[in-house]
């Protein structure tokens, strides 16, 4: 019998600028459902697999969730930190080629 992945969603909270566990103990299905209804609120989320799963009712509870939106945080905060503010020009790369 396959095991049965268990996931964890994360919500945007723009006003900590940071995710946070909105669920936890989901099924793939039910995971994309939550994230596409956030999403649709304007709401950026995650989904993140889980280990294992989660004995801890409530996912704001929840150690391995916090765990999980702080590191979404860290990984969502990386890219605009890592980027080279490097604009190349649109027309920098015109060939004209003149016989
Ligand atoms: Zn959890």
């Amino acid at each position: 019998m396959a095991k049965t992945t268990e996931r964890l969603v994360l919500s945007f909270d723009a006003e900590t600028r940071s995710f946070k566990p909105a669920a936890h103990n989901l099924l793939s299905p039910q995971a994309v459902e939550l994230a596409d209804k956030l999403r649709t609120e304007n709401i950026p989320a995650r989904i993140v697999e889980q280990e294992n799963h989660h004995r801890v009712l409530n996912p704001q509870m929840c150690r391995p969730c916090k765990k999980a939106a702080e590191l979404a945080t860290a990984n969502h905060a990386e890219p605009s930190a890592e980027q080279t503010e490097q604009e190349q020009p649109p027309d920098s790369e015109e060939e004209s080629e003149s016989d």
